[in-house]
């Protein structure tokens, strides 16, 4: 299980994470929402362990390891991904080799031997058919020229390949069509079972009428204000987060 207690954190001396209490068990999906500027996309930064930010107290555990302590690889190689709003553009880095490497650095640190080029071919061949993804993506620069829905199955793609245990998935929504966001709520539901638990970051409820949390929380000026089920999002988008301020 993911486990948050009061976490602090700043940028360049402005606090923004005011004490986070936040527990995802396992196979559990859960979405945060909250107005813009809350601190979503920073929580997520912060766990990913993206440089820049500084961690002034509180914890933040997935299955007992401390994140805080570990490099941004080691938390991915306990199972942690994480996928972000605005995806690298890697001009001259080919796709296949780009998801080949990030798998490969999951393998050896599991201690598992590492793909070939060709073993590679044949895993991600497989999950894009299941994913119904066009096979030209694996020979495209990473993310160059996609557009919004192909960005985000690239993204759906790296985490079906690296299976993680726990994924992260900061979504502004803006700019993503109704067919991307489905593209994502498949990815994430196709994951969804015993092993696997995602915290879904969404400015909107849209989203969450594809992928059905289990627990909804509302972040607000750093920390989480409130939680509930499903009908919480729903009933944000009714009357707006000015409700919750009220509250
Ligand atoms: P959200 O994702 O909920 O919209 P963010 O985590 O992006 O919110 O931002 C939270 C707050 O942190 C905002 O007030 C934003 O202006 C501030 N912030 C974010 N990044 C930086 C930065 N690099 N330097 C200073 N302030 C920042
Ligand atoms: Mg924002
Ligand atoms: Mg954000």
């Amino acid at each position: 299980m993911l486990k948050i207690e009061g976490l602090t954190a700043e940028i360049d001396g402005k606090e923004i994470l005011k004490g986070i209490d936040l527990e995802v068990p396992q196979g559990e999906v859960h979405a945060i929402m909250g107005p813009n500027g809350s601190g979503k996309s920073t929580l997520s930064y912060v766990l990913a362990g993206r440089e820049g930010y500084e961690i002034t107290g509180g914890t933040a555990s997935f299955n007992g390891h401390d994140l805080l302590a570990m490099e941004p690889e080691e938390r991915a190689a306990t199972g942690l991904f994480l996928a972000f709003q605005y995806p690298v553009e890697l001009p001259g880095v080919g796709n296949a080799n780009f998801l080949r490497t990030a798998l490969n650095a999951q393998r050896r640190s599991k201690g598992e031997p590492e793909l070939d080029a060709m073993q590679f071919l044949k895993t991600a061949r497989a999950r894009m058919k299941e994913l119904s993804m066009p096979e030209d993506m694996l020979k495209r620069g990473v993310n160059v020229g996609f557009s919004g829905g192909e960005k985000k199955r690239n993204e759906v793609l790296q985490m079906a390949l690296l299976q993680p245990r726990v994924a992260i998935l900061d979504e502004t929504d803006s700019g993503l069509d109704i067919d991307a966001l489905k593209i994502v709520a498949d990815g994430v539901n196709a994951m969804r079972g015993p092993d696997f638990s995602a915290v879904v970051i969404t400015h909107y409820q849209r989203l969450l009428d594809y992928i059905v949390p289990d627990r909804v929380h509302v972040l607000m000026g750093g920390r989480i204000v409130q939680t509930g089920g499903p009908e919480l999002a729903k009933q944000l988008e009714a009357s707006g987060y000015g409700s919750v301020q009220a509250a």
